[in-house]
């Protein structure tokens, strides 16, 4: 062992170094001990031996383990519900909703008329249903919730019929089987997995029948030799037997994005018009609002689910209430709900405008990336409209020396954290989920990477 190493200090020295000892302020003792102990660590693997300043480095690592974890990034990926992102950023109104209610006291199980407690389901319930077009609506957490408590309160202990073609996973381990048996239900499977036909559904109808269920395909397609039936055969199927039909559309869409080359996914308000009892659906999918589990459909159905004990154990907290109804609230004028929901906003985004910003980009990178533009495109992400490809302009960059891996990896370690596409050895931006007002930090974060 060499002298520098055999003279590095002990963990307890470090601790009595009044700069490392101010740290103690800062951050818990354990986590102070730790990054002293790392200090010494790497100085002991390090060849060039102890760092210059023990507090600065001590410091530095106090600093990384105590940092958030939960951090605000740019999304330069193009995938616009990027599940691992956080899918849906929030409207302007929807955030200052959010902050109003945060911090401070709220209506939130208030009747501010009697003075006396009101109801937390009131929030979102008018709203909700007007854009449905349903007869009432209940929030809870997230969509998972909501099949669960729709499955629980109507199905519980009974069959429920769904497709052979419909029992699939969304991902994270959502699997409709696996949820299905949770809530209580046993699944009853009917048809094949490419074809399933009302008939089939009409067979398996009987005395235990609890609900008929039908799961919205979110993140692959079927093509070729295929059959549904259409959700309103299904409703009056459901409506002769005397049971509940509940239809799971998944990415929540209000919007009509079909101008847009959007189509196939289903709508909420054309679910609840081909009669389902109860629509299921995420708030922060093509809703693009706050991560939320949307009921909508008739007021039995809706107060069948929400009476439930499972509804307490779901429901909704204030902010995603705040934020969902401020989201809402611009659906009421579509083409404001366009602009200035981001979802909606980046999923029409224009193409001439994508090219315009790309160029901006362009010319600003620093000139070691050697960027240059070509055309690609973007995806929709979290399950919606899973084959359509919107197309956009990249910013294709030359990376460092490091590999197009390895400049990927310290733009997201960066602060803020970038995070890009890479194909083919080259770091891709894509201008269509870089939020305005965001180009200036992607510019910076692209210098800063660099000179690591
Ligand atoms: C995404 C999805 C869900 C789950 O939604 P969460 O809001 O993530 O809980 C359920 N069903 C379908 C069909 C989906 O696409």
């Amino acid at each position: 062992m060499s002298d520098t190493r055999r003279a590095l200090p002990s963990v307890d020295k470090l601790l009595r170094d009044p700069g490392i000892a101010a740290l103690l302020t800062r951050a818990p003792r354990n986590v102070v001990v730790a990054a002293a102990r790392e200090a010494v660590e790497r100085a002991r693997r390090r060849r060039a031996g102890p760092p210059e300043d023990w507090a600065d480095e001590v410091r530095e690592l106090v600093a990384r383990r105590i940092q958030p974890s939960l951090r605000p990034v740019l999304n330069a990926t193009g995938v616009v519900l990027h599940t691992n992102l956080g899918r849906a950023p929030l409207a302007d109104a929807a955030v200052r909703a959010v902050g109003a209610v945060a911090a401070g006291y709220s209506t939130l199980e208030y009747d501010l008329s009697t003075g006396a407690r009101g109801s937390r389901a009131d929030h979102c319930r008018a709203l909700l249903a007007g854009l449905a077009g349903a007869g009432d609506a209940l929030v809870v957490n997230n969509a998972a919730g909501a099949l669960v408590l729709a499955l629980a309160s109507h199905a519980r202990g009974r069959e429920v019929l769904i497709s052979r073609g419909e029992l699939i996973e969304i991902g994270g381990a959502f699997r409709i089987p696996d949820i299905l048996e949770r809530s209580g239900a046993t699944l009853r499977e009917v048809g094949t997995t490419n074809r399933t036909h009302l008939e089939d559904y009409r067979g398996a109808l009987g005395p235990e029948t609890g609900a008929i269920l039908t799961v919205h395909r979110s993140n692959f397609e079927q093509r070729g030799f295929v059959a549904t039936p259409e959700p309103a055969a299904l409703a009056a199927l459901a409506r002769e037997a005397g049971v509940p039909y509940l239809h799971d559309v998944g990415s929540g869409l209000l919007a009509d994005l079909a101008p847009w080359g959007l189509s196939g996914e289903p709508r909420v308000p054309d679910a609840v018009a081909a009669g389902a009892d109860l629509v299921l659906f995420s708030g922060d999918k093509l809703l693009g609002g706050p991560q939320a589990g949307c009921l909508a459909g008739t007021r039995d159905a809706v107060q069948r689910a929400a009476r439930d004990p499972l509804a307490r154990a779901l429901r909704a907290d204030k902010l995603t209430l705040a934020a969902l109804e401020a989201t809402l609230a611009l659906y009421l004028d579509p083409e404001r709900a366009r602009v200035e929901v981001p979802v909606l906003r980046m999923l029409t985004a224009d193409a001439a405008a994508l090219a315009r910003r790309a160029e901006e980009l362009r010319a600003r990178s620093p000139a070691a990336l050697a960027a240059t533009l070509e055309p690609g495109s973007s995806a929709v992400g979290g399950g919606a409209f899973s084959e359509a490809l919107l197309p956009t302009t990249l910013v294709a960059l030359a990376p460092p020396p490091t590999g197009a891996h390895g400049f990927a990896l310290r733009l997201r370690l960066g602060e803020p954290p970038l995070v890009v596409r890479v194909a083919d050895d080259r770091v891709l931006l894509d201008p269509r989920t870089i939020l305005p007002g965001q180009d200036d930090d992607v510019i910076r974060a692209l210098a800063a990477a660099l000179e690591e």
